[in-house]
């Protein structure tokens, strides 16, 4: 592979689409900057200076990847047999974290056995569909817990590609290996869609099966001695703990606390979640409506209220807005698409930054600061708060955006993605200040950055709270061992040292390499 180069190139959307047909793209990013919309589009050239064509047959072939594919530019992971290995890891959540760490014990020789309080993807997708419908909400198994953790029914952008924590081409190529389209290769903003994401998760188990490691669903850890009492007779050394809880787990936080688990209030986020037609956000961030060669335009928007960011998280273009709460008092919101993207909406949380300090403002000083806690407390009682305005399990309360900055309630509200339905709610009035009027502001300056943003068209729905952790669970820096606990590894987005699918994995990875190492 040494003597291939790469090129890159300008070119019109529809110039990049038939190059992408045709040719091995390493990386593709649209650039809307100009009113004419541009791709740079880069491609693998030969020896002789020529773009290879897309299905070149470089690299090593990879026969389990996704049928069809093109041979992957990557080494493919080597998996052992583990069913008799010597050494053993209990991991705790089948997360990205989780699972990520699964295979990469596997490559290294060691059998991980993995707890997931949630269920097997395929009856997971039950459960979730009683609760879009609006009928019963399985606090055990839901968008946020169960086979693939909250990664499974996300939308599964795959953004981060910071080399700063390790090897994040490797967990794009993995996702790769386990069925994941070509574009998570190059893609500068890849995505693989909430349809796709159960296959890739279950292609996972069954490698991590196959190989000798185990999955027990419907089992939930609820004390740390409780995995002593759970491992079979072979298995009676004292063995490394991955916890990968995801932060959803208010529960086992709190069971972690009671434990003496050293644990830390961290700075989170909370907001709404804005939707709007998918075809004004394709106007106003593309300056078109004609997508039809780049699909439907995301945007990603940031600015200062009062010396606290307010910004748009995990935006999800032609998408559907979903409800992402674990339990039966709290109304939580999230977003999610499938990889067409082609829903007539577009939606993404706006939150607002909420620093340890700023907990008392939300939560009337119910939770001193020194309580590791205190962010739970404020995040539950906001939800709580949605919960009730909306006056049903999943109903979220709503208003139209502009009456909401303008502090008024909506006579009637649009129609939206969200499947369980909505009810008008004065939003402006029983959200905490703190976030309500940081929120009013920040649309303001969205608007004045892409004048029409701020529009009675468009719906907000509460309450966007779980876009990171309100709980660090302290580690050393060098063993990545629980600072209170050691042979206990927290990681992922429930340890407060990731955010999002391909950190949290990555995470994961890393704990795994560190005990692979030892
Ligand atoms: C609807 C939605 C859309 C999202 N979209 C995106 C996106 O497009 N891109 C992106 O990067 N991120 C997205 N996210 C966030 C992303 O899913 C998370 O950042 C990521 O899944 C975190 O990985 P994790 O493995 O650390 O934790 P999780 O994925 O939360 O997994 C933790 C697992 O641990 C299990 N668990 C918890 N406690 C216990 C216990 N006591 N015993 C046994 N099991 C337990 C849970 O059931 C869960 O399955 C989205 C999240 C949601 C909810």
């Amino acid at each position: 592979m040494s003597e291939l180069s790469q090129q890159t190139l300008v070119l019109t959307p529809e110039q990049a689409y038939h190059m992408a047909e045709q040719y091995r793209v390493v990386k593709r990013s649209i650039d809307a900057r100009q009113r004419q919309l541009k791709v740079n589009l880069t491609l693998l050239l030969d020896e002789n200076g020529h773009p290879l064509p897309k299905d070149a047959p470089i690299g090593t072939p990879c026969e389990q990847s996704s049928v069809g594919a093109p041979p992957p530019l990557y080494t493919p992971p080597v998996f052992q047999d583990v069913h008799n290995a010597p050494r053993h890891v209990h991991i705790i959540g089948a997360g990205p974290a989780g699972l990520f760490a699964a295979l990469t014990l596997i490559e290294h020789g060691i059998k991980p056995i993995i707890y997931e309080r949630g269920k097997e993807v395929s009856e997971r997708k039950r459960d979730i569909a009683q609760l879009n419908r609006n009928v019963s909400l399985n606090a055990e198994s839901n968008y946020c817990f169960g086979e693939g953790g909250a990664g499974t029914f996300s939308d599964g952008k795959l953004f981060s590609r910071s080399k700063k924590r390790g090897n994040m081409q490797r967990v794009m190529e993995l996702f790769h290996y386990f069925g994941a389209p070509d574009t998570v290769l190059y893609e500068t903003h890849a995505h693989i869609g909430s349809d796709k994401l159960p296959g890739i998760i279950r292609a996972m188990r069954e490698c991590i099966i196959a190989h000798g490691g185990e999955i027990h669903f419907d089992t939930k850890i609820e004390s740390l001695t409780q995995i002593s009492n759970l491992q079979s007779s072979i298995f009676n050394l004292p063995s490394p703990i991955i916890l990968a809880i995801g932060h959803s787990a208010h529960d086992t936080y709190r069971m972690l606390a009671q434990e003496g688990v050293a644990l830390q209030t961290k700075g989170f986020a909370m907001g709404v979640r804005v939707e709007h037609p998918q075809a004004l956000i394709n106007r106003l961030m593309y300056h078109t409506t004609d997508v039809s060669y780049v699909g439907n335009a995301s945007y990603s928007l940031v600015t200062q209220v009062d010396g606290r960011g307010v910004y748009s998280f995990c935006m999800c273009p032609g998408g559907h807005m979903v409800p992402a709460t674990s339990s039966t008092d709290a109304c939580v919101v999230n977003g999610m698409s499938a990889s067409h993207r082609n829903s007539p909406y577009a939606n993404s949380g706006i939150v607002v930054q909420i620093n340890p300090e700023d907990i008392p403002a939300i939560s009337n000083l119910q939770s001193p600061i020194s309580d590791p806690l205190a962010g739970l407390h404020a995040q539950e009682l906001v939800e709580n708060l949605a919960f009730i305005h909306g006056g049903a399990p999943a109903i979220a309360p709503a208003q139209r955006l502009a009456d909401f900055v303008r502090g008024k309630r909506s006579a009637d509200l649009p129609a939206c993605s969200y499947l369980p339905g909505t009810r008008s709610s004065a939003l402006h009035e029983w959200m905490p200040p703190f976030i309500a009027e940081r929120l009013r502001q920040g649309f303001r300056d969205f608007d004045r950055k892409y004048p029409g943003f701020l529009t009675n068209d468009a719906l907000i729905l509460a309450t966007e709270s779980r876009s990171s952790s309100a709980v660090r669970i302290p580690r050393d820096p060098d063993t990545l061992q629980s600072l209170s606990h050691p042979n206990l590894y927290p990681c992922g987005e429930g340890a407060g040292y990731a955010g999002g699918i391909t950190s949290s994995a990555l995470d994961g990875i890393n704990a795994a390499l560190h005990i692979a190492a030892l």
